[in-house]
């Protein structure tokens, strides 16, 4: 009998630029849900999506963070779209050395979106819930799952944070990391 393939859930949140007005109301939802203990504060800074904002020529950009990036970029991106001019770097995802987005602003730590990944489980994630213009909109589908990493990498992954950033910061994140799905 032909092995049955795992499946999962891709789940995806589909920007439109032209709705966000800036008003920055994902970015406090978000930071809300990741204080410790939740929503006992809010902080942008610590939000996992950020909103690139140049009042003066109507361009809002929501970006979530994504992988971080170790070294900058030897070149940067420039996006004309509709005759708007975006600054560089406005669409990138990465928390990286050439800027402040996406970094725990106490411990330096990068930052990346979890998909609000709580229990008990959000029907859709906070940003999306509070974006009162539809700018964000979440969707979900399934798709086969890849191979499980091995154990062996994940502990490699943790080894190499421990190397770049001390014990005591890491062990302080993954704590503060860990109260924020509790709630
Ligand atoms: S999906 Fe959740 S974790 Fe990701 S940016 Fe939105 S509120 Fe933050
Ligand atoms: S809540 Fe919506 S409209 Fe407001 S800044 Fe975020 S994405 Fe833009």
């Amino acid at each position: 009998m032909p092995d049955e393939k795992k499946k999962k859930i891709v789940k995806t949140i589909k920007v439109d630029v032209d709705k966000c007005n800036g008003c920055r109301a994902c970015e406090v939802a978000c930071s809300a849900l990741h204080a410790a203990p939740p929503y006992s504060s809010n902080n942008p800074a610590r939000s996992r999506i950020r909103i690139i904002r140049e009042p003066l020529k109507d361009i809002y950009v929501p970006v979530y963070a994504g992988e971080q990036a170790k070294a900058e970029c030897l070149g940067r991106d420039k996006y004309v779209i509709d005759g708007k001019e975006y600054e560089e770097c406005a669409f990138c995802r990465a928390s990286c050395p050439s800027r402040d987005l996406f970094k725990e602003p106490d411990s330096g730590l990068p930052l990346k979106c979890d998909m609000c990944e709580c229990d008990p489980t959000l029907e859709k994630p906070l940003c999306v819930q509070w974006c009162l213009v539809n700018a964000l909109t979440y969707e979900e589908r399934e798709e086969e799952a890849e191979e499980e990493p091995r154990p062996e990498d994940v502990e490699v992954s943790v080894e190499a944070l421990v190397d770049k950033y001390g014990l005591e910061k890491v062990l302080d994140t993954m704590d503060r990391l860990s109260l924020s799905k509790k709630g």
